[in-house]
């Protein structure tokens, strides 16, 4: 399989419908992202084994939360458990390149990966992909289960790893306005925070994703 057979087959699952996230998809290669041994399977709509337990989601995941994050050019995105660091690529290539877009204004996405050995992976990947010398992005090792003040507010919040409700602390880095998208147990939680305290839900049930590990 190719990349844009992986594509194809997302689109005609319905899993991707708007045309900058399937651009997007074209542009980034999960082949970049995938480690050695999984490489073969790269374009496959399976999830992939990284380091330490811990997966590439599966490519209808990604999409189904990536068309509902509706990512915008010159957002700012914080991308919790950057694992690959595919996500992240993906997230950068919808908020526009700070370099190759000024006129945009360029957006920027700040990862956050709490095991160092990933962190180190996204960091090679996403070089190699080029997006680490253009400021499109920050990768930052650490746990973000408190969010990441130091870059707060952000127009959307999305994560990759399950906890048991959204904490409080993404709620309180997110702009009126802002959504975010991540986990909750094996359901994918829309959030839309409308008001400095109001905020509505939307559940999406079935899906599976690797534990939200706290240091504290
Ligand atoms: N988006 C990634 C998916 C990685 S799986 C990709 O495209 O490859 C989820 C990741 O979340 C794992 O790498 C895991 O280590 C990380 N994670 C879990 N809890 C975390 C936390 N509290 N802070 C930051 N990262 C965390």
């Amino acid at each position: 399989m190719t990349n844009e057979e992986l594509v194809e087959s997302l689109i005609e699952g319905g899993h991707l419908k708007t045309p900058a996230v399937i651009e997007a998809f074209r542009k980034v290669d999960r082949a970049t992202f995938a480690p050695e041994r999984e490489k073969p399977h790269a374009y496959e709509n399976r999830p992939l084994a990284l380091p330490a337990g811990q997966t590439i989601s599966q490519p209808l995941t990604v999409a189904f939360m990536l068309e509902l994050l509706e990512p915008k050019r010159g957002e700012k995105i914080l991308d919790i458990g950057a694992g690959s660091g595919w996500q992240t690529a993906l997230l950068a290539e919808l908020v526009g390149n700070p370099l190759r877009e000024p006129a945009d204004g360029g957006g920027k996405i700040i990862a956050v990966e709490r095991i160092e050995e990933l962190w180190a992976f996204a960091a090679t990947n996403l070089t190699n992909a080029g997006f680490m010398e253009s400021g499109a992005v920050k990768l930052v090792h650490g746990d973000a289960s408190e969010g990441y003040a130091s870059e707060a507010p952000y127009d959307k919040i999305v994560a990759a790893a399950a906890g048991a409700v959204i904490p409080e602390a993404w709620k309180g880095q997110l702009k009126v306005g802002g959504r975010i998208i991540a986990p909750v147990g094996e359901a994918i939680v829309v959030l839309d925070k409308t008001g400095p305290e109001e905020f509505e839900e939307r559940k999406f049930h079935g899906f599976r994703f690797v534990p939200l590990v706290s240091n504290r």
